[in-house]
């Protein structure tokens, strides 16, 4: 029952059970309290009727009242036990009573309260017959020449009890058989309404690692599942880019990490193979430093990518900063590099600019810009660093006098693992620019790269200036 009600299709019938049973069961009373109530003041109409007709036939004869006798009087009236009565006290003492109530004293009690029709003067309650069958009374006081009459008129309820116990016992079985018709009618409307649910589901489940690339079919004819498809397929969009840049990074960086690995192992092996001069160990040591400082590099870099891209730096990291301390940080910590190639680094225009930022991410992203200036510059070379607010955002701009890059180069230099074929011989990674761009982005900036082949390149950094309601 739980797992039944835990489905959808369980949900949406017990709900249309629930709720048809409660609109049934309303319709019912409502049904059987109006044609109750329709029954009854037909009678009391006819009881307004007969009372009329029976005051009409009240006449005096000499001093004594008395009922005129007629076909109204003698009919329905005179057969004992009729169901049809009449009976009329004059002065509280003298009785004129119809032929069917077969005792003069027969006194009509009341087993309900009274119900006053203030229009005509007249009471209306129910009672007992002769028959000791349920009647329904009509009782009105008046002075009629000079004499207080008492009149009740009444009627057998018998046949109008039995059409509302048929009636009854009608909507007693028209519920449970309805209810029936209607949880059938509801199940095969759920069980076709979730069918396409369940293919969705199915297409779904089909999807795996190994085929990200397929998309599910959109079904235009419910829209709530052709805009859950739409965002399905757009997820699997997002999880396949992902996937695919995983996958390279894996493979990248499993092929650069070999061919250091490759180069410790074989000096190693080399200088394992006989004893040899001291000189010779040092040299190896210092060759295997220098690889894995490289190696260091790589993993470095690659942490900082994933970290990165786990969403470990979000908005919730940044705090107002001056982007000039980081330009100054960095530059700072690429000296030792640049004095070793007497590059000259210029400082033409350094503002003081806050920006909403995370000053350790964005130092690193410049670090690495201005260590690639140096790199690929010849020796003597300069760079030429200049920050401005323009048009309220913050404009950094690292110019060098380096080799540059080609125009079929500039395209892939911000894509994981790229280095152009120009610069295989220098040290690097290929992560420096895409950790700049990846940070720069987390900061709702850009960056973008000028360059002439052989003559030098310029990166621009593009920040929105610190604003009160960032
Ligand atoms: P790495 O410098 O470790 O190779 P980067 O991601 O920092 O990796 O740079 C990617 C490539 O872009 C470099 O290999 C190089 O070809 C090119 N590049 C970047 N900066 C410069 C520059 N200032 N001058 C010339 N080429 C550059």
């Amino acid at each position: 029952m739980k797992l039944f009600l835990n489905s959808l299709k369980g949900r949406v019938i017990s709900w249309y059970f629930i709720s048809t049973l409660f609109l049934l069961t309303i319709i019912s009373l409502l049904t059987y309290q109006e044609v109750k109530e329709a029954i009854y003041q037909t009678m009391d109409e006819t009881l307004h009727s007969k009372l009329q007709i029976i005051t009409g036939l009240l006449h005096k004869e000499g001093n004594v009242l008395e009922l005129e006798l007629s076909e109204t009087v003698s009919g329905e009236y005179s057969i004992p036990r009729s169901g049809h009565y009449y009976k009329i006290v004059i002065n509280k003492n003298e009785t004129i009573f119809s032929p069917s109530l077969v005792f003069r004293n027969f006194r009509f009690i009341p087993n309900t309260n009274k119900i006053l029709n203030n229009e005509n003067k007249e009471n209306f309650y129910f009672s007992k017959g002769p028959n000791n069958d349920f009647i329904r009374v009509l009782q009105k006081d008046m002075v009629f020449m000079g004499n207080t009459v008492q009149i009740f008129i009444a009627e057998s309820i018998e046949e109008n009890l039995k059409v509302l116990k048929k009636l009854y016992f009608f909507l007693l079985a028209v519920v449970p058989v309805s209810l029936l018709i209607f949880g059938i009618f509801a199940f095969y409307i759920t069980k076709t309404s979730l069918k396409p649910l369940e293919k969705f589901s199915e297409e779904v489940n089909n999807i795996s690692h190994k085929n990200l690339s397929k998309r599910l079919n959109l079904n235009e004819q419910i829209s709530e599942l052709e805009q859950l498809t739409f965002s399905f397929n757009n997820m699997l969009d997002r999880l396949d880019r992902v996937f695919t840049l995983e996958k390279l990074i894996v493979s990248e960086a499993s092929h650069q990490l070999k061919t250091p690995v490759t180069v410790i192992k074989s000096y190693c092996d080399v200088t394992l193979l006989k004893k040899r001069e001291i000189e010779k160990y040092i040299e190896t040591l210092k060759i295997i430093k220098e690889t894995s400082e490289n190696m260091n590099q790589l993993i470095n870099n690659m942490l900082t990518l994933a970290r990165l891209d786990s969403g470990i730096l979000n908005r919730e990291h940044l705090r107002k900063i001056y982007l000039n301390e980081c330009v100054e940080n960095a530059i700072l910590l690429s000296k030792t590099l640049a004095d070793k190639k007497q590059i000259n680094i210029k400082l033409d225009t350094l503002e003081k600019v806050s920006v909403f930022g995370d000053k350790e991410k964005l130092s690193e992203a410049i670090l690495n810009i201005i260590e690639n200036a140096i790199k690929y510059n010849h020796n003597n070379g300069s760079i030429e660093i200049k920050l401005k607010v323009i048009n309220n955002l913050a404009c950094l701009t690292i110019s060098d006098t380096g080799m540059g890059i080609k125009p079929d180069d500039l395209k892939y230099i911000f894509d994981r693992f790229y280095r152009s074929d120009s610069v295989k011989n220098e040290e690097g990674t290929g992560l420096g620019l895409p950790i700049a761009k990846a940070i720069t982005e987390i900061h709702q900036g850009n960056i973008s790269v000028k360059s002439e082949f052989g003559k030098g390149t310029t990166f621009i950094i593009n920040l929105p200036v610190f604003n009160e309601k960032f």
